[in-house]
């Protein structure tokens, strides 16, 4: 299905900027290993086109979080190990292990499901423990470790007890003394495992702020999401030589005079204080330009940004070129990305919208095609 002909609004993936950002995150991982997380479709990039790219810049592992993506990347043919460890009762484990997807497991309950789908499936499952060290959110609760750590030692002739991971809560605050707190925990939780006899052979605690702030955490791998994709987990630590990877551009529609004193859009929540050009561009709420951005941000073409006005509406947006604007029908409007345009970065956009870039980017939907380079 489809066309050839250009998109009209694209959001553009440029596969080398992953293979970059993925070569300064083994960097300062050292010598553990790199598990590019890919879930929610690779942070909305596409999550087998950057699996790919990730795994030949030197990512050894994927992390997603549910069954279903893990089987999506084994079904697209990335045979790399891939960690799910998001699964609401009735998460089909035996298809995870028939497809050699690792299991993450937060709860006694998932561990006796896990065990059972193996002897379903006739085959030993690879399973990591999530810790919880403190997010209170998922992760084995301190009050069921035992338990579980008993279980797993009993069902050891159907489960592989390959690992241990936790999250951290504030890893993006150099300052927060959370992060040591959750560390040794950590620490205590794979000693326990230990004792248990079912010692971890992998342990991994950093996400992307960890790995670029904290190298002693690295541990045996690292799991970063957002550093994979360009944009920081910190950023008001810097961009640690990252390079942004979507951009967000369409395409001039039309352009129009709109004389002093002319309203524009619904509502005319923008009356031109001069004679002036605008030009239409197709993208929209629908889309992911959020409404909220109305009269607050700037698109760039060719290599000048220009306000935005008038109300964003579902499909299209307007801008104010100026009297003598040095814009054609059929230009290129970059509304994000890595600045290779002028255009603003995601962050530029999360911070209008009081948000994080993290939203930015897996807000981008509707009509917008992806595209790769
Ligand atoms: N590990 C787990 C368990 C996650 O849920 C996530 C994403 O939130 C990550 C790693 C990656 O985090 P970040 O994108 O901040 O690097």
């Amino acid at each position: 299905a489809g066309t050839t002909a250009r998109p009209q609004a694209e959001a553009v993936i440029d596969l080398d900027s992953v293979a970059h950002n993925v070569r300064v995150l083994a960097a300062r991982a050292g010598a553990a290993g790199v598990m590019a997380v890919v879930k929610a479709d690779g942070y909305n990039h596409g999550a087998v086109p950057v699996a790919r790219a990730a795994l030949e810049a030197g990512a050894t592992e994927l992390g997603v979080a549910t069954v279903r993506e893990g089987l999506a990347l084994r079904a697209a043919g990335v045979d790399a190990p891939v960690l799910c460890w998001l699964h609401a009762p009735g998460a089909d484990f035996r298809a995870a292990i028939e497809a050699g997807v690792e299991i993450g497991v937060s709860t006694p309950r998932q561990i006796a499901a896990v065990a059972e789908a193996a002897r379903t499936a006739g085959r030993r499952a690879t399973v990591s423990v999530k810790f919880d060290t403190g997010m209170n959110r998922g992760g084995l609760a301190p009050d069921v470790v035992d338990e579980a750590l008993d279980l797993l030692a009993h069902e050891r002739g159907v489960l592989d007890v390959r690992g241990a991971f936790s999250h951290l809560v504030a890893a993006d605050d150099p300052e927060d003394p959370v992060t040591d707190l959750q560390k040794r925990r950590f620490d205590a939780a794979v000693d326990a495992m230990t004792r248990a006899g079912v010692a971890p052979r992998v342990r991994h605690l950093a996400n992307s702020a960890a790995t670029l702030l904290r190298p002693d955490l690295a541990y045996d791998l690292v799991r970063p999401g957002i550093a994979v994709y360009g944009l920081s987990p910190a950023p008001d630590l810097g961009s640690f030589d990252l390079r942004p990877v979507m951009t967000l551009r369409a395409t001039v529609v039309l352009l129009k005079n709109v004389p002093a004193g002319g309203g524009v859009g619904y509502g005319h929540q923008w009356i031109a204080p001069r004679d002036t050009v605008v030009a239409l561009v197709p993208l929209g709420y629908a889309d992911g330009v959020v409404r909220g951005l109305t009269g607050r941000y700037e698109v760039a073409v060719r290599g000048r940004r220009h306000p935005a006005v008038g109300r964003v509406s579902m499909d299209q947006v307007v801008i104010d070129v100026g009297p003598d604007g040095d814009v054609e029908v059929g230009d290129d409007a970059y509304f994000f990305g890595p600045g290779d345009h002028d255009e603003p970065s995601a962050q530029d956009w999360a911070e209008l919208l009081d948000t994080i870039n993290y939203e930015v980017v897996t807000g981008v939907r509707g009509r917008v095609e992806r595209t790769y380079r």
